[in-house]
């Protein structure tokens, strides 16, 4: 299974209390585009958004109505006075765990405001690894439920009730889920139509045929008594295209030995 699946589990209902924590300037800033893919943030640092993705290509996006984001406060599903949102780890052991009933709360508000059949996600070390493919089949949906853990993370039975789809970053550990769902967030939504000014780029770039992508220059033609590739200032569009082809098969052979055996296994089967 590459692909997020719906979950299964069926949201409680929706909670009269939303958060009320402003949205900043960016997000929201048309609360009835329905039909905009949407990116909602369950996260105990709302603060932290829409960081890096307020600036730039998604900054615009976002401004024009591309998408749309949508942070959910854990914090304001707290328990108690002190709205906590976390316990000791059942059996002993370091860190704090994040309480399932403070967690469902907060996913069945947000997810009463998503197409059901957008997928609920868990950014987790223990997680299936991001991968551009991932990205190109989140980018054709209504958008994705993200969950940033923070300390040692969620509680496993929230994850099971609600069938939650772990993904990672990689083979690292964050503090947490933030700059993971940061990411994510990022590598679907430039693959969302219009948000990259020229969309053939995306066809070009590295893994979107499994390869990762050809050495690329620019003026000057001689920099430090380097020159650019005499192909590439030839004019000669086959002949680029050919030696590009060539180049990132040599690099995607000598870096990436997993890309490079499906990637011939493929071709073979062609
Ligand atoms: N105790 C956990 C790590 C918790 S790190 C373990 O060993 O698996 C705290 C939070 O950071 C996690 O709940 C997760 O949301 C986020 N996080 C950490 N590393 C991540 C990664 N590689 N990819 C995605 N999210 C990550």
């Amino acid at each position: 299974m590459d692909e997020p699946k719906t979950p299964t589990a069926k949201s409680h209902g929706r909670k009269t209390i939303r958060p009320s924590l402003k949205p900043r300037e960016l997000m929201d800033p048309h609360p009835e585009l329905v039909h905009v893919w949407k990116a909602q943030v369950i996260t105990l640092l709302p603060e932290a958004f829409p960081g890096i993705l307020g600036h730039s290509l998604t900054g615009r996006a976002l401004k024009d109505g591309l998408w749309q984001l949508e942070t959910v406060a854990l914090r304001q599903f707290g328990e108690g006075k002190h709205r906590n949102v976390d316990d000791t780890p059942a059996g002993g052991g370091a860190g704090m765990v994040l309480r399932p009933d403070v967690m469902a709360a907060a996913i069945d508000d947000a997810r009463a405001r998503i197409a059901p059949v957008a997928p609920l996600i868990y950014l987790s070390p223990r997680g299936r690894p991001l991968n551009q493919k991932m990205a190109k089949s989140l980018a054709t949906g209504p958008g994705m439920t993200l969950i940033c853990g923070r300390f040692e993370g969620l509680d496993q039975r929230v994850i099971d009730h609600y069938n939650i789809f772990e993904v990672s970053l990689g083979d690292f550990v964050l503090t947490g889920g933030e700059i993971a769902a940061q990411a994510m967030i990022d590598a679907t939504v430039r693959l969302l139509p219009g948000v990259l000014g020229n969309e053939a780029s995306t066809e070009e770039e590295s893994f979107s045929d499994g390869l990762l992508e050809h050495p690329q220059y620019t003026r000057p033609a001689e920099w430090r008594g380097l020159e650019i590739p005499p192909v590439l200032m030839s004019g000669h569009h086959g002949e680029i295209a050919k030696w590009r082809q060539a180049q990132s098969e040599e690099l995607t052979q000598k870096r990436r030995p997993d890309l490079w055996s499906a990637y011939s296994a493929r071709n073979k089967a062609d």
